[in-house]
Protein backbone atom coordinates (compact mmCIF):
# COMPACT_ATOMS: atom_id res chain seq x y z
CA UNK A 1 0.00 0.00 0.00
CA UNK A 2 1.02 3.64 -0.83
CA UNK A 3 2.27 5.26 2.36
CA UNK A 4 0.06 8.43 3.07
CA UNK A 5 2.68 10.84 2.87
CA UNK A 6 3.43 9.93 -0.59
CA UNK A 7 -0.39 10.26 -1.66
CA UNK A 8 -0.28 13.33 -0.50
CA UNK A 9 2.79 14.17 -2.27
CA UNK A 10 1.21 13.10 -5.20
CA UNK A 11 -1.82 14.94 -4.57
CA UNK A 12 -0.34 18.08 -4.19
CA UNK A 13 1.82 17.68 -7.44
CA UNK A 14 -1.52 17.52 -9.19
CA UNK A 15 -3.04 20.59 -7.77
CA UNK A 16 -0.02 22.55 -8.17
CA UNK A 17 0.76 22.01 -11.88
CA UNK A 18 -2.86 21.43 -13.68
CA UNK A 19 -1.06 21.01 -17.25
CA UNK A 20 -2.19 17.46 -19.44
CA UNK A 21 0.61 16.01 -20.79
CA UNK A 22 1.06 14.70 -24.39
CA UNK A 23 1.69 11.45 -24.88
CA UNK A 24 3.57 9.97 -27.71
CA UNK A 25 3.51 7.01 -29.92
CA UNK A 26 7.46 6.88 -31.13
CA UNK A 27 8.90 4.24 -34.11
CA UNK A 28 11.96 3.07 -32.96
CA UNK A 29 13.32 1.51 -35.73
CA UNK A 30 16.73 0.23 -35.33
CA UNK A 31 18.37 0.49 -31.58
CA UNK A 32 21.15 2.53 -33.35
CA UNK A 33 19.23 5.30 -33.29
CA UNK A 34 19.89 5.89 -29.70
CA UNK A 35 22.91 6.84 -30.51
CA UNK A 36 22.93 8.33 -33.51
CA UNK A 37 22.15 12.03 -34.66
CA UNK A 38 20.11 11.80 -37.44
CA UNK A 39 16.52 12.87 -38.86
CA UNK A 40 14.12 10.33 -36.42
CA UNK A 41 16.23 10.89 -33.15
CA UNK A 42 16.46 14.89 -34.23
CA UNK A 43 12.69 14.51 -34.48
CA UNK A 44 12.43 12.86 -30.95
CA UNK A 45 14.75 15.70 -29.78
CA UNK A 46 13.24 18.68 -31.03
CA UNK A 47 9.76 17.14 -29.24
CA UNK A 48 11.64 17.24 -25.86
CA UNK A 49 12.60 20.47 -26.09
CA UNK A 50 9.12 21.50 -27.41
CA UNK A 51 6.96 19.75 -23.96
CA UNK A 52 6.60 20.76 -20.75
CA UNK A 53 9.40 18.79 -18.74
CA UNK A 54 7.67 15.61 -17.63
CA UNK A 55 7.57 14.43 -13.29
CA UNK A 56 7.96 10.74 -14.86
CA UNK A 57 7.61 8.95 -17.73
CA UNK A 58 5.91 5.80 -18.86
CA UNK A 59 6.83 3.54 -21.79
CA UNK A 60 5.01 0.84 -23.17
CA UNK A 61 7.68 -0.74 -25.11
CA UNK A 62 7.36 -3.03 -27.88
CA UNK A 63 9.94 -5.54 -26.38
CA UNK A 64 8.43 -6.10 -23.38
CA UNK A 65 5.72 -8.47 -24.01
CA UNK A 66 3.84 -10.78 -20.85
CA UNK A 67 1.14 -13.05 -19.26
CA UNK A 68 -0.73 -10.31 -17.27
CA UNK A 69 0.14 -6.34 -17.14
CA UNK A 70 3.00 -5.34 -14.84
CA UNK A 71 4.71 -2.29 -14.13
CA UNK A 72 8.09 -1.74 -13.07
CA UNK A 73 8.00 -0.96 -9.39
CA UNK A 74 11.59 -1.27 -8.75
CA UNK A 75 14.02 1.95 -7.25
CA UNK A 76 17.13 1.68 -9.81
CA UNK A 77 15.85 0.20 -12.76
CA UNK A 78 18.39 -1.73 -15.00
CA UNK A 79 19.14 -1.27 -18.87
CA UNK A 80 18.55 -4.08 -20.62
CA UNK A 81 20.82 -4.90 -24.07
CA UNK A 82 18.21 -7.36 -25.71
CA UNK A 83 19.26 -7.18 -28.96
CA UNK A 84 22.42 -8.84 -31.08
CA UNK A 85 25.09 -8.07 -33.81
CA UNK A 86 25.31 -4.36 -32.82
CA UNK A 87 28.68 -2.45 -32.06
CA UNK A 88 29.83 -2.67 -28.92
CA UNK A 89 29.00 0.81 -27.89
CA UNK A 90 25.84 -0.05 -28.08
CA UNK A 91 25.73 -2.37 -25.25
CA UNK A 92 27.88 -0.43 -23.26
CA UNK A 93 24.56 1.98 -23.07
CA UNK A 94 23.32 2.57 -19.57
CA UNK A 95 20.55 4.33 -18.83
CA UNK A 96 20.62 5.65 -15.68
CA UNK A 97 17.32 6.73 -14.66
CA UNK A 98 15.35 6.10 -11.40
CA UNK A 99 12.26 4.53 -11.35
CA UNK A 100 9.32 5.56 -9.27
CA UNK A 101 8.29 2.74 -7.18
CA UNK A 102 4.99 4.89 -5.46
CA UNK A 103 3.69 6.04 -9.09
CA UNK A 104 3.71 2.34 -9.47
CA UNK A 105 1.60 1.51 -6.54
CA UNK A 106 -0.71 4.32 -7.73
CA UNK A 107 -1.09 3.28 -11.17
CA UNK A 108 -1.85 -0.13 -9.76
CA UNK A 109 -4.64 1.07 -7.47
CA UNK A 110 -6.26 3.29 -10.72
CA UNK A 111 -7.36 0.64 -12.51
CA UNK A 112 -10.71 -0.39 -12.22
CA UNK A 113 -10.96 -4.35 -13.99
CA UNK A 114 -7.69 -4.73 -14.69
CA UNK A 115 -5.44 -6.34 -12.63
CA UNK A 116 -1.78 -5.00 -12.84
CA UNK A 117 1.13 -6.25 -11.21
CA UNK A 118 4.39 -5.20 -9.66
CA UNK A 119 7.65 -5.96 -11.31
CA UNK A 120 10.43 -6.05 -9.89
CA UNK A 121 13.03 -7.90 -12.26
CA UNK A 122 12.59 -6.18 -15.72
CA UNK A 123 14.14 -2.30 -16.40
CA UNK A 124 14.78 -0.38 -19.46
CA UNK A 125 14.57 -2.46 -22.79
CA UNK A 126 15.96 -0.84 -25.67
CA UNK A 127 12.46 0.29 -26.97
CA UNK A 128 12.52 2.79 -23.91
CA UNK A 129 16.15 3.79 -23.65
CA UNK A 130 16.99 3.63 -27.19
CA UNK A 131 13.94 6.75 -27.58
CA UNK A 132 14.75 8.14 -24.09
CA UNK A 133 18.13 8.48 -24.09
CA UNK A 134 17.83 11.08 -26.76
CA UNK A 135 15.24 12.89 -25.56
CA UNK A 136 16.09 13.42 -22.06
CA UNK A 137 20.10 12.24 -22.15
CA UNK A 138 20.80 13.09 -18.75
CA UNK A 139 18.37 10.44 -17.46
CA UNK A 140 17.21 12.31 -14.71
CA UNK A 141 13.22 11.81 -15.09
CA UNK A 142 11.87 8.88 -13.41
CA UNK A 143 10.67 5.99 -15.73
CA UNK A 144 8.19 3.01 -15.69
CA UNK A 145 7.76 0.56 -18.23
CA UNK A 146 4.22 -1.14 -18.76
CA UNK A 147 4.37 -4.49 -20.21
CA UNK A 148 2.07 -5.47 -23.00
CA UNK A 149 -0.01 -8.88 -22.10
CA UNK A 150 0.80 -10.84 -25.45
CA UNK A 151 -2.21 -12.70 -24.46
CA UNK A 152 -4.89 -10.09 -24.97
CA UNK A 153 -7.03 -8.65 -28.29
CA UNK A 154 -6.53 -5.18 -29.22
CA UNK A 155 -9.62 -3.80 -27.28
CA UNK A 156 -7.80 -4.94 -23.60
CA UNK A 157 -4.83 -2.67 -24.16
CA UNK A 158 -7.11 0.39 -25.74
CA UNK A 159 -9.42 -0.14 -22.20
CA UNK A 160 -5.98 -0.40 -20.04
CA UNK A 161 -4.70 3.03 -21.96
CA UNK A 162 -7.54 4.96 -21.02
CA UNK A 163 -7.60 3.94 -17.00
CA UNK A 164 -3.76 5.67 -17.30
CA UNK A 165 -5.99 9.22 -18.31
CA UNK A 166 -5.26 10.95 -15.06
CA UNK A 167 -1.39 10.41 -15.40
CA UNK A 168 -1.72 13.08 -17.93
CA UNK A 169 -2.44 15.42 -15.50
CA UNK A 170 -0.23 14.26 -13.03
CA UNK A 171 3.31 15.52 -15.31
CA UNK A 172 3.62 11.85 -16.46
CA UNK A 173 4.93 11.37 -19.94
CA UNK A 174 3.36 8.46 -21.28
CA UNK A 175 5.43 7.22 -24.49
CA UNK A 176 4.40 4.07 -26.86
CA UNK A 177 7.17 2.75 -28.71
CA UNK A 178 7.18 0.03 -31.36
CA UNK A 179 6.92 0.73 -35.52
CA UNK A 180 3.02 1.00 -36.78
CA UNK A 181 4.42 -1.37 -40.08
CA UNK A 182 7.15 -3.45 -38.42
CA UNK A 183 8.08 -6.73 -40.88
CA UNK A 184 11.53 -7.54 -40.56
CA UNK A 185 11.64 -10.88 -42.26
CA UNK A 186 11.03 -9.12 -45.48
CA UNK A 187 13.20 -6.03 -44.71
CA UNK A 188 15.47 -5.11 -47.46
CA UNK A 189 18.84 -3.66 -46.37
CA UNK A 190 19.74 -2.33 -49.81
CA UNK A 191 16.77 0.14 -49.40
CA UNK A 192 17.60 1.91 -46.52
CA UNK A 193 15.29 4.91 -47.33
CA UNK A 194 12.29 3.66 -48.85
CA UNK A 195 8.95 0.99 -48.84
CA UNK A 196 7.65 -1.19 -50.88
CA UNK A 197 4.58 -0.41 -53.29
CA UNK A 198 2.15 -2.17 -50.75
CA UNK A 199 3.90 -0.47 -47.49
CA UNK A 200 4.01 2.54 -48.99
CA UNK A 201 0.35 2.81 -49.76
CA UNK A 202 -0.36 0.89 -46.30
CA UNK A 203 1.40 3.92 -44.64
CA UNK A 204 -0.80 6.85 -46.75
CA UNK A 205 -3.70 4.94 -45.28
CA UNK A 206 -2.86 4.66 -41.95
CA UNK A 207 -1.76 8.22 -42.01
CA UNK A 208 -5.51 9.39 -43.47
CA UNK A 209 -6.90 7.28 -39.92
CA UNK A 210 -4.68 8.63 -37.55
CA UNK A 211 -5.42 11.97 -38.88
CA UNK A 212 -9.11 11.27 -38.76
CA UNK A 213 -8.56 9.57 -35.27
CA UNK A 214 -10.86 6.53 -36.62
CA UNK A 215 -9.75 4.09 -33.60
CA UNK A 216 -11.67 1.36 -34.99
CA UNK A 217 -9.69 1.24 -37.86
CA UNK A 218 -6.55 0.41 -35.50
CA UNK A 219 -8.42 -1.99 -33.45
CA UNK A 220 -9.41 -3.77 -35.75
CA UNK A 221 -6.32 -3.85 -38.23
CA UNK A 222 -6.52 -7.56 -38.87
CA UNK A 223 -9.86 -6.59 -41.10
CA UNK A 224 -7.72 -4.30 -43.67
CA UNK A 225 -6.36 -6.84 -45.97
CA UNK A 226 -3.17 -8.24 -47.14
CA UNK A 227 -0.89 -5.24 -46.62
CA UNK A 228 -2.07 -5.73 -42.82
CA UNK A 229 -0.84 -8.84 -42.67
CA UNK A 230 2.47 -8.08 -44.45
CA UNK A 231 2.80 -5.12 -42.15
CA UNK A 232 1.74 -7.11 -38.58
CA UNK A 233 2.67 -10.29 -39.24
CA UNK A 234 2.67 -9.67 -35.02
CA UNK A 235 1.18 -7.63 -33.48
CA UNK A 236 4.27 -6.70 -30.84
CA UNK A 237 5.52 -3.72 -32.62
CA UNK A 238 1.54 -2.69 -33.11
CA UNK A 239 0.45 -2.47 -29.57
CA UNK A 240 2.17 0.52 -27.84
CA UNK A 241 -0.11 2.58 -30.73
CA UNK A 242 -3.06 1.36 -28.95
CA UNK A 243 -2.54 2.50 -25.94
CA UNK A 244 -1.86 5.73 -27.25
CA UNK A 245 -5.08 6.02 -29.11
CA UNK A 246 -6.77 5.21 -26.00
CA UNK A 247 -5.57 8.43 -24.27
CA UNK A 248 -6.50 10.48 -27.10
CA UNK A 249 -9.20 13.02 -26.36
CA UNK A 250 -11.63 14.16 -29.40
CA UNK A 251 -10.78 17.54 -29.41
CA UNK A 252 -6.66 17.57 -28.81
CA UNK A 253 -4.32 18.69 -31.36
CA UNK A 254 -1.85 15.88 -32.73
CA UNK A 255 0.82 15.90 -34.81
CA UNK A 256 2.72 13.73 -37.21
CA UNK A 257 6.43 12.75 -37.27
CA UNK A 258 9.14 11.26 -38.72
CA UNK A 259 6.81 9.64 -41.39
CA UNK A 260 8.65 7.88 -43.50
CA UNK A 261 9.56 4.13 -44.33
CA UNK A 262 12.66 2.42 -44.12
CA UNK A 263 14.22 -1.24 -45.37
CA UNK A 264 10.92 -1.01 -47.54
CA UNK A 265 8.66 -2.92 -44.48
CA UNK A 266 9.03 -0.30 -41.63
CA UNK A 267 7.76 2.83 -40.43
CA UNK A 268 9.02 5.19 -38.24
CA UNK A 269 5.73 7.35 -38.24
CA UNK A 270 4.94 8.91 -34.73
CA UNK A 271 2.16 10.80 -33.47
CA UNK A 272 2.38 13.26 -30.62
CA UNK A 273 -0.99 14.12 -29.33
CA UNK A 274 -2.08 17.30 -27.30
ZN1 LIG B 1 11.74 -2.81 -31.79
Amino acid sequence: MIGINEWLKLKDNVTSEDIEMPVLFVGHGSPMNALEDNKYSREWRRIAAQIPVPKAILCISAHWLTNGSFITAMDKPKTIHDFGGFPRELFEVEYPAPGYPALAEKTKQMMNEIELGLDYQWGFDHGSWSVTRQMYPEANIPMLQLSIDYHKPSDYHYKLAKALAPLRRQGVLIIGSGNIIHNLGIMDFSMKEGGYDWAIELNEQIRKNLLDKNHHYFLHYQKIGKAASLAIPTPDHFYPLLYILGLQNEKEAQEIFNDSLIGGSISMTGLKIG
